[in-house]
């Protein structure tokens, strides 16, 4: 079928209904050949009787989803840019500019380039579908909207509620865009062609017609904020916001504010179009634009994934779960099952543990319905799904029993055998250690093909990453079904290899172990910290990280590391000296830093260099060298896991890994594309120069010292 299919006419008496529903696609989308063919269309219309036009997507959940990123991450020259946004600009200038009414009628996703689509309409309806989300996601990608959206969306909801949806990224649904005024309407989605059709017939009835609709500022605030001496106010307030919230690393929403300041008010549509097309052409060809791109590719992928390379193998259904321990893992993740509509019972050995189970999801699901983000009936559904005791009742039912007891061999391996007894045959056990070696636990099961890790981060209802770990004997149908289970509960799985940490505690904790190292060298505690976050763009730095974490579990995990990775582990003095100090991090309010009694972090404890037998902070070493050393080495470790055990498959799985699971800066690509735009070479002879100074734990490992040879890089 052709693409004429794509896009079409449906004549309704005085109407034309043009109905989107692109050929072989899941969604609709706007590419060059789409965009070619709504010129058609709109040329059929000019030529035609119609008096009015409703936009309808015929796709269930998607209006359009916005304009196709695939383009987007081949532009790299901004004249190529700049033909791909001047024929965009003349088409939807042609929509605009029609001489008869025009009405979107929106269902689903109508973002990016959809939505400023449906801003060149004279009219917008919604539906109230809760699939239905109006918005300019654009800045995600490191780009902002270049369809005209900074001009037309502030024209239409003024300067506030734009920015706020320009800068942001954000979408609203049905509701909430009437409220703004971004659409006229919002009806049931039933009702929607219906409604739309009728409206087309009444404008046209009404001779109403045409109109160019503009926020007008109502109250003395909005008038204020628009008048000659607000505008400059809400500009430098939502600088300062959009600097605060990317600390200078993302340029997108800088430029679009740049954009909208310069047009905002403009009467002249060419000259505006003109300066949003320079600023994107800007930062459509910027490489932090590129990495963001190849990211949001990466988790489409994922949902494309079976978590195994045998197409022949389907996941099996999990509609009951299990969790063992109702501790800060397992009450998160009893949360989490529940949130997604899965029934979950809980097992711990005390009451009070399991009221702590179930005092964690009411918290999170209170929350959220104090926000109204839930209704009280979802809220009450939610509680029903979570049930718990302290015995194997329930057990009998479940598909999968995730295991989140105390971090020890032994008794998990008791409790692993004990509760395969109380399980039917298919039921899969997973745990959730996060040192502990799952080949070796799950000798513990009487059939080890259904045993795997199902590693969740902390806290597990915000942190997105889900290491799947198989053993040696774990089935590719247990891999395929906790795949699945992982992704339904809204989680990004990355299936990886068992192995000392498995891969993001293999690589996070030689840059703990490093910082260290650099506390031993007097450097001070703050410094470093503030390097990595304000500098490097780490979410936080190593020591905040490691009091997170817990300096008793952080020093266990070391001495893990240091069983089974030997030599390449050096254990540093202070780390022997955290016991003694009393200090466990956040969770005793007492760690590198004080925190109060909510947990929030109020400033570096100064007694904790003379505790640790530091000696007061030096601060002799670089920001460089403090930076490198750090990233360099999770780096080498990287190059280990992946080229020589084989931990993960892929560069990509390390990168999503990497920035899921520690918020390794998304701009950089992730640590291998970080690592590949500084080049093997350079980084091997850092780390020899290093090593020679500090300790052969940063000489460059064989995999990273082969690719330096001939500067290889781990993407092909
Ligand atoms: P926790 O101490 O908060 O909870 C453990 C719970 O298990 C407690 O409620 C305890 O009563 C219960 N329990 C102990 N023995 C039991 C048994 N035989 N049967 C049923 N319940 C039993 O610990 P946590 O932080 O939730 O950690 C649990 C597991 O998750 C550990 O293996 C840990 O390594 C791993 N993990 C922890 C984190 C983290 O940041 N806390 C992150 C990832 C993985």
């Amino acid at each position: 079928m052709s693409i004429q299919e794509s896009i079409r006419i449906v004549g309704k008496g005085d109407v034309a209904l043009v109905e989107w529903d692109l050929i072989g696609e899941k969604v609709n989308k706007l590419s060059s050949p789409v965009m070619a063919r709504f010129r058609e269309v709109i040329n059929e219309i000019k030529t035609s009787s119609y008096k009015a036009v409703v936009l309808i997507s015929r796709k269930p959940k998607i209006f359009i989803a916005g304009a196709d990123i695939d383009e987007i991450k081949k532009i790299t020259d901004p004249g190529d840019c700049r033909k791909l946004l001047d024929q965009a600009h003349e088409i939807l200038n042609e929509l605009e500019d029609l001489s008869i009414p025009t009405i979107a009628a929106i269902n689903g996703a109508c973002l990016g380039g959809g939505c400023e689509m449906v801003m060149c309409c004279d009219y917008r309806i919604a539906s109230d579908a809760k699939e239905t989300k109006i918005g300019l996601p654009e800045v995600k990608l490191g780009i902002f909207p270049g369809f005209g959206g900074c001009i037309r969306m502030p024209r239409l909801v003024g300067l506030q509620a734009s920015l706020d949806i320009i800068l942001a990224g954000k979408a609203v649904d049905g509701r909430k865009a009437v409220k703004l005024g971004l659409v006229d309407e919002c009806v049931p989605q039933q009702q929607l062609e219906e409604r739309a059709i009728k409206f087309a017939n009444e404008i046209v009835a009404s001779n109403k017609g045409k109109r160019k609709k503009r926020f007008k500022p109502r109250s003395v605030l909005e008038k204020f904020l628009e008048s000659p001496v607000g505008r400059p106010v809400v500009f430098s307030q939502a600088k300062k916001t959009v600097l605060s919230q990317t600390k200078g690393f993302y340029p997108a929403p800088i430029k679009a504010l740049e954009v909208i300041q310069k047009t905002y008010g403009s009467g002249n549509r060419q000259k505006a179009l003109g300066v949003e097309m320079e600023a994107f052409c800007q930062v459509a060809v910027s490489e932090i634009s590129k990495h963001l791109i190849n990211l949001f590719f990466m988790m489409e992928d994922i949902k494309k994934q079976t978590g195994v390379a045998d197409p022949q193998v389907n996941a099996r259904p999990v509609k009951h779960m299990a969790v063992l321990g109702a501790g800060t893992m397992g009450g998160g993740i009893a949360l989490l099952a529940a949130d997604n509509g899965i029934k979950v019972r809980m097992k711990d050995i005390t009451n009070e543990a399991l009221a702590l189970g179930y005092k964690a999801a009411a918290d999170v699901w209170l929350k959220d319905l104090k926000r109204r983000k839930i209704a009280k009936h979802d809220f009450e559904r939610k509680m029903s799904l979570i049930s718990g005791g302290m015995d194997f009742a329930g057990f009998g039912n479940a598909d999968l029993v995730v295991e989140a007891i105390v971090e020890d061999m032994e008794i998990k391996k008791k409790v692993i055998a004990e509760t395969a007894k109380h399980c039917p045959e298919h039921c899969l056990i997973a745990t959730n250690t996060s040192s502990l070696s799952v080949t070796e636990m799950a000798k513990a099961h009487p059939r080890p093909e259904n045993f795997l890790g199902m590693h969740f981060f902390n806290p597990v209802h915000k942190m997105p990453l889900v290491e799947v770990i198989r053993g040696p004997q774990t089935s590719d149908e247990a891999v395929a079904t906790v795949f699945e289970a992982s992704k339904k509960m809204g989680k990004i799985p990355v299936v990886v290899k068992d192995g000392p940490g498995f891969l993001v505690n293999r690589l996070l904790l030689p840059y703990m172990i490093e910082a260290m190292f650099l506390l031993e060298e007097g450097m001070d505690i703050q410094t470093v910290d503030r390097w990595y976050t304000h500098k490097f763009g780490m979410p936080m730095g190593p020591f905040r990280l490691m009091d997170e974490v817990g300096l008793d579990v952080c020093v266990k995990v070391v001495k893990v590391f240091k069983k089974s990775l030997g030599e390449r582990i050096q254990v540093p003095s202070v780390a022997e000296k955290f016991a003694g100090s009393g200090r466990l991090g956040k969770k005793n309010s007492r760690g590198f830093y004080l925190y109060d009694d909510k947990g929030k972090e109020l400033s570096v404890d100064q007694t904790v260099y003379k505790d640790l037998g530091v000696g007061s902070p030096t601060n002799k070493l670089s920001e460089k060298e403090c930076l490198e050393r750090g990233i360099f080495t999770m780096i080498n470790e990287a190059a280990l896991a992946l080229l020589e055990e084989r931990i993960a498959e892929r560069p990509e799985e390390v990168d999503l890994a990497m920035i899921m699971g520690t918020g390794f800066p998304p701009f950089r690509g992730g640590l291998l594309r970080y690592a590949d735009s500084l080049g093997s070479q350079y980084i091997a002879s850092e780390l020899e120069i290093y090593a020679a100074r500090c300790g052969q734990r940063l000489k460059p490992s064989q995999p990273l010292a082969n690719m330096a040879k001939t500067n290889r890089k781990f993407y092909p």
